[in-house]
């Protein structure tokens, strides 16, 4: 077999053997196939897309290009969650002590993050002494403890999935729903876990911009769910604004412990109460609920402080310090600029997209894999979509750590700020309302 008949084959639109893509997996893994051909193979998947036959086989493949992680220490039905990637997502903190609440086992493995979408991992890392990168020996130990493990995802995990992934952020190769359902899949599969709950975003912090097209995903990522015999459940969500109020790692955090205190912003409540709801009814722990019931009773555990005892246990059980004012933080954020509105109207829209990058330029973020993150920078949203705003009126507010090097007068802070102004899309109509979750698919 040869990469360059495969690649000539999904060129001219013919389908791919699972001989083939199994060749082509095991080439990228071992490095064998140089990157120039696997990106020509892969710009072709992307222009000529991929059968439901070719999809499953690619994610199967890819989920055994490393180890499988073998959960059945918990002794119980696991559920995993997963995220196509926002702004100001901080769901995962909020439905991991959620679903314990209820009984759950939680084994979570999260990434960092890259370009504007935040990481799970960067987020619970802003916590002073908290340890993310946990020893896989000792999930038991914590699972048995406290019933919740949360680490970040060990190299070992679908490497083929790493370096495809690497190679589709610099070839233009990303936005592609086989691409991104097998990528996404191939590490559940992996991950152990028996069943899956993905939180499908929709809108210009997404990367499916439409609904059209989340949909299209979410039913993709189901039927390999169901292939390999997982059951898969897809909740698509509004990411056409940030979600809550705030984005950047602590920012978000002391966000979840608002919410954990009765303070929380309705998008998030809606969307975790949803999530949770779901990952508790996968694990058999929905106590004869209906399915209604369940999201009220999640939401009612998120504000009444039941869920809140359960995410200090999380917190302390990895070594995070929460004292009487609740959890320590390595940094601080340091308010340094209110962007302010340019005329009266109302927020019509906001590019989720250009705030994140935004963010990141404020050093929430990386750009590269390597850079370091300012766990104090973000942003945190005074006005959203539907507010009426005066010209002058505080937009949102930017934050900096206290070792920033950020010079407010400088030309990079000044095109953030240009960024952040050109995303608020102010105009005289009030916009229609959008609900904060959209849909659920596979719920059966
Ligand atoms: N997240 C992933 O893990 N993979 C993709 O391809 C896109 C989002």
């Amino acid at each position: 077999m040869n990469i360059v008949d495969i690649i000539l084959d999904k060129r001219y639109g013919r389908e791919l053997t699972y001989e083939q893509i199994m060749f082509f997996v095991k080439g990228v893994t071992d490095r064998s196939i140089p990157d120039y051909q696997t990106s020509a193979l892969l710009m072709a998947i992307v222009l000529n897309g991929m059968t439901e036959k070719e999809m499953t086989s690619l994610t199967l493949e890819m989920a055994d290009s490393g180890v499988h992680d073998d959960l059945s220490f918990v002794g119980d039905i696991t559920v995993d969650k997963h995220s196509t990637g926002g702004v100001g997502d901080k769901i995962t903190p909020l439905v991991m002590p959620l679903c314990h609440s209820f009984g759950s086992k939680v084994v979570k493995l999260s990434g960092r993050g890259l370009g504007f979408t935040g990481g799970t991992v960067d987020k619970f890392s802003s916590v002073e002494g908290f340890n993310i990168d946990v020893p896989k020996d000792d999930f038991p130990r914590l699972v048995s403890e406290s019933g919740m493990v949360i680490s970040g995802q060990t190299p070992d995990l679908a490497p083929a999935d790493k370096i495809l992934y690497a190679l589709r952020d610099v070839t233009g190769t990303v936005d592609s729903i086989p691409l991104i359902a097998s990528s996404i899949m191939s590490k559940k599969l992996a991950g152990g876990a028996d069943a899956i709950v993905l939180d499908v975003t929709c809108g210009s912090g997404a990367f499916m911009q439409t609904e059209d097209r989340a949909r299209e995903l979410a039913e993709a990522m189901i039927k390999i769910g169901d292939l390999a015999k997982k059951r898969t459940v897809a909740v698509i969500t509004d990411m056409d604004q940030p979600l809550g109020r705030t984005c950047g790692n602590i920012l978000e955090m002391q966000e979840v412990y608002d919410t954990l205190t009765g303070n929380g912003e309705d998008d998030v409540l809606d969307i975790a109460s949803v999530i949770g709801a779901k990952m508790v009814k996968l694990s058999g722990k929905a106590e004869g609920l209906s399915d209604e019931d369940l999201v009220k009773e999640c939401r009612a555990r998120l504000t009444d402080g039941r869920v809140l005892n359960e995410y200090i246990s999380l917190l302390r059980s990895q070594g995070g310090i929460v004292n009487d004012n609740g959890p320590v933080y390595k940094d601080q954020p340091n308010k340094i600029y209110e962007v302010k509105a340019p005329k009266e109207g109302y927020v019509n829209s906001i590019r989720t997209d250009e705030i994140g990058h935004a963010s990141a330029m404020l050093g929430a973020g990386r750009i590269r894999k390597e850079d370091d993150i300012d766990l104090g920078a973000g942003i945190e949203f005074i006005k959203k979509r539907g507010d009426e705003v005066k010209s002058g009126d505080t937009l949102c507010v930017l934050y900096v750590g206290n070792n920033s090097k950020i010079d407010t007068s400088g030309r990079p802070f000044k095109e953030t700020v240009k960024r952040i102004l050109k995303a608020y899309n102010i105009s005289s109509e009030k916009p229609s309302t959008r609900t904060p979750v959209i849909d659920v698919l596979g719920d059966k």
